[in-house]
């Protein structure tokens, strides 16, 4: 019997570990649970994933804890993240921690314990030589030991303590332990009625008169709580009154001062607050013959129990979600689970609330705003089998689900279900595939714009295609007007960045109470700001890009790498005042339709929608429901806009800009630009009896992805972009993977990555390498940058096998010369600039 167990950590290197099982403990109880170890004198959070039983030849460390009561990953789910893992080049550690929530991940900490006090004059005989261990150890003394080393290093501005603290360990002041940041539970305060008053009613009915007449907040909060446990709820939560009463807590401690109120700490629950519906009744909505067809043929391989994948193309507003609602119940029906992904941005309040709907609190979803802590509950909710369908980011794809029987890929071309950074860097719509092969499940891809990818695999037949041409409720497509902003600006129709025929419109909209969704896919108010006088750029400091300008918070924010500053009012080199914003994000849209709009006396509200204007929790679910209801005219936003609004009283989608997109120096700019521009028109005139409009404004009418998106022909368009990928051996005809390498010194950079080249095979057949080169972005966050590309043909390496190899073997031949530098290996790669 093995005492042994290998251990998968979350470490970049892609090997298993031994360790040894408590006395007492057998091996094979461990398999699937977390394990906390140490390695190399660091605490790690690592998943017990085999038995060893190879002979022991040295010395191996016990596990210190066992972390888990049940397994959290199950033999499929081991498939699932090994496979990942040797796919996209990481460690299996690395994809088993990305699976997990957040803060499953123990790690320790360095706690400081003073085990002497010591005497002022020793104090002073410090400060003498050295002044800042003087300092580190008054603050030590200030919060008794009780501050985390990076608190310290902010607090006293130092990079590096330890030298510091060290000196003072050695002087027996201090003593340094490690210690495990353990998760704990969230509690929140809530607020209660003090019992002894619940119980005598007369009492209650005395104080609260007494309260009444001194104090109007008070006795506010007092029949508050009252009613409210009349209700049957015996306490609220502190945060929502305060928020609810507009009061304060000072107000709230003199009660409890006089006792009539308790505090006292709830666990916190993931809030189910009552939200504004934001979707309409569908549940008596019949579905069309074209709906009925598709859900009967997909329904046929449901019935097989095995894998079968399929591509779901229709149109924008062609009735897929109720096909998916549709199968879902299906499933549930046979007791079996879904799994649900959508893109971040497609995971809006309104799809949400249209599954709620139908399968209620049967639902889990997971998106990005959630907190840890909720994080944490869903997914142990899920492993005890609470949930039968989760809906959720890329991220989701590991969920824990244990009887599969549909996984439902929304969206699927959206590169958001690529991660590109860290490790591992996965496409969570490939790994979906992989993940109904091992669940013997269907796979369902849907799109309006369906990816190169799919679209080719439908064609050779390994998916099955559907398609819905028509919208579902009778609507036409809308109809698309091509505005030349060469001509425009020729004949003085443009007015900033509109065109005379898109103002004209919008009013119309205006007058007629229709709604008007304006895209332009870059918020702020500037890309850049510019000194006509020396040609002075502002740039971000840690990378070679312009800052981006925000005019309403006024500062200058690098959306590469969150870097903040104000924005100067004179040119940083030659001192003018004359700084010029050059070309428009959101925000300057925003402020030019108001100001045309003034000009000619018409009131109509204006809103933005884009990364700045919801970042607050709940702020996108209140600016859609003020759009539906009429309340917001016109809303100016961001590719965030391009998904899931279905929103009847929108009639007029304007393009502010359709080129922005098409000179990316990336291949798949041209596909990006057709989803983009076939996603937002899509939004227009979704209503039967409403005829929808799309203004698009380009300067280049006639590239083929504004052309064949005006004209709703996704096959011409198909035929034309793999007319050129196919000439320069692109996906999706071959795999295309992205080496990076980076560094903080440029000449070790380019002499390191010259070497990385040449150890590369140079003419092994499906093979091709390219670089290195540097990026659009030569220096990001501090490190400069560059890219080698691989192309590697899919028919002579179809699992990606050979290409693994071959990165391997060369990453072993220049090991030695790694120093310093950061290699990101990146399969089948979206960002390529
Ligand atoms: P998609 O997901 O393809 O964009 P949706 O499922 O969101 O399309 O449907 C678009 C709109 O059409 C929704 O408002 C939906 O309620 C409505 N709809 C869907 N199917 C039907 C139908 N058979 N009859 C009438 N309306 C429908
Ligand atoms: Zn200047
Ligand atoms: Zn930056």
């Amino acid at each position: 019997m093995s005492r042994y167990i290998e251990v998968a950590l979350p470490i970049p290197v892609n090997e298993l570990y031994t360790y040894k099982v408590p006395d007492g403990v057998l091996a094979e109880n461990t398999i699937g649970k977390r394990v906390l170890v140490n390695f190399n004198n660091r605490y790690l959070t690592g998943v017990s994933v085999n038995l060893c039983n190879k002979e022991i030849q040295f010395e191996v460390k016990p596990i210190l804890e066992i972390l888990d009561e049940e397994p959290i990953f199950s033999d499929k789910l081991f498939q699932l993240t090994k496979w990942v893992s040797q796919y996209y080049f990481a460690s299996w550690g690395e994809v088993l921690k990305a699976a997990m929530p957040p803060n499953f991940n123990l790690t320790s900490v360095k706690k400081i314990e003073i085990i002497k006090q010591p005497t002022n004059q020793e104090i002073s005989e410090i400060q003498s030589f050295a002044p800042k261990r003087a300092k580190l150890l008054q603050i030590l003394l200030k919060y008794n030991g009780n501050i985390s080393i990076q608190s310290l290093q902010k607090e006293l501005n130092s990079k590096n303590l330890s030298p510091q603290i060290e000196a003072l360990s050695q002087r027996g002041l201090i003593a340094i332990h490690s210690e495990i940041q353990k998760q704990t539970e969230t509690k929140v305060k809530a607020i209660k009625i003090a019992d002894y008053l619940l119980d005598k009613e007369e009492e209650f009915n005395s104080v609260f008169l007494e309260i009444e007449n001194k104090s109007n907040k008070q006795a506010q909060i007092l029949s508050l709580l009252f009613l409210e446990f009349q209700k049957g709820k015996s306490f609220l939560l502190l945060n929502e009154v305060i928020k609810g009463l507009k009061t304060t807590y000072s107000v709230i401690a003199v009660l409890t001062k006089k006792k009539i109120v308790e505090i006292f700490e709830v666990k916190k629950e993931i809030s189910k607050k009552a939200q504004i519906n934001l979707s309409k009744d569908e549940s008596k909505i019949e579905l069309t013959e074209e709906q009925n067809k598709i859900i009967k043929k997909i329904s046929e391989y449901i019935d097989k129990h095995s894998f079968s994948s399929h591509l779901l193309y229709g149109v924008t507003g062609s009735g897929k979600t109720l096909i998916y609602i549709e199968l879902i119940r299906k499933v549930l029906n046979q007791n079996k689970q879904v799994l649900y992904l959508l893109p971040e941005i497609s995971l809006t309040p309104q799809i949400v609330d249209r599954i709620r709907n139908f399968f209620g609190e049967e639902v889990a979803i997971i998106h990005s705003k959630i907190s840890d802590n909720e994080r944490n509950q869903i997914f142990t909710a899920i492993l005890q089998n609470k949930y039968k369908i989760v809906m959720g980011v890329r991220s989701a794809i590991f969920s824990p689900l244990k009887n599969l029987g549909l996984i439902i890929v929304d969206e699927e071309h959206e590169p958001s279900y690529k991660q590109d950074n860290p490790s591992p860097r996965y496409n969570a719509r490939d790994t979906s595939i992989v993940r109904g092969k091992i669940e013997n499940c269907p796979v369902i891809l849907g799109s309006a714009t369906p990816s190169c990818e799919s679209w080719y695999n439908a064609s050779l037949g390994t998916h099955q295609i559907y398609q819905l041409n028509k919208r579902a409720d009778g609507a036409n497509l809308p109809n698309v007007e091509i505005v030349d902003l060469r001509e425009a600006k020729k004949e003085k129709n443009l007015k900033g960045n509109f065109s005379k025929l898109l103002i004209e419109k919008i009013i119309e909209r205006i007058n007629q109470k229709e709604g008007t969704i304006l895209f332009h896919n870059r918020r702020g108010f500037a890309p850049q700001l510019f000194c006509p006088d020396c040609g002075n750029v502002p740039m971000c400091e840690n990378c070679d890009i312009a800052l981006t300008y925000h005019k309403k918070s006024n500062k200058l924010v690098c959306h590469y790498c969150g870097y903040v500053t104000p924005a100067p009012k004179f040119c940083n080199v030659c001192g003018s005042d004359e700084m010029q914003e050059i070309g428009a994000g959101t925000e300057r849209i925003e402020e030019e339709l108001k100001q045309i709009l003034e000009e000619k006396g018409i009131n109509a509200r204006i809103q933005r929608y884009d990364r700045d204007s919801t970042s607050q929790k709940n702020s996108s679910r209140r600016i859609i429901y003020d759009f539906m209801n009429g309340d917001i005219d016109v809303l100016i936003g961001t590719q965030m806009l391009s998904k899931g609004i279905d929103i009847g009283r929108v009639t007029l989608v304007g393009i502010i800009n359709a080129d922005m997109h098409l000179f990316f120096p990336d291949f798949r700019a041209n596909e990006r630009t057709f989803q983009l521009l076939t996603q937002v028109s899509g939004r227009a005139g979704r209503k039967s009896n409403s005829n929808g409009l799309v203004i698009i404004q380009t300067a280049h009418p006639g590239a083929y992805p504004i052309v064949f998106s005006a004209q709703n022909n996704i096959e011409k368009f198909f035929d034309k972009e793999f007319e050129m990928r196919g000439q320069l051996n692109y996906p999706p005809f071959n795999r295309l993977s992205k080496i990076e390498m980076q560094s903080m010194n440029l000449d070790e950079l380019t002499s390191f990555s010259k070497i990385f080249f040449a150890n590369l095979p140079n003419n092994q057949a499906g093979f091709q390498f390219i670089g290195p080169v540097f990026p659009n972005v030569p220096r990001l966050a501090k490190y400069y940058r560059q890219f080698i590309f691989v192309k590697s043909s899919k028919k002579i390496d179809k699992s990606g096998e050979k290409l693994n190899i071959i990165l391997h073997n060369t990453l072993q031949k220049i090991e030695s010369t790694i120093k310093n530098i950061r290699i990101n290996i990146d399969i089948d790669s979206y960002q390529n600039m």
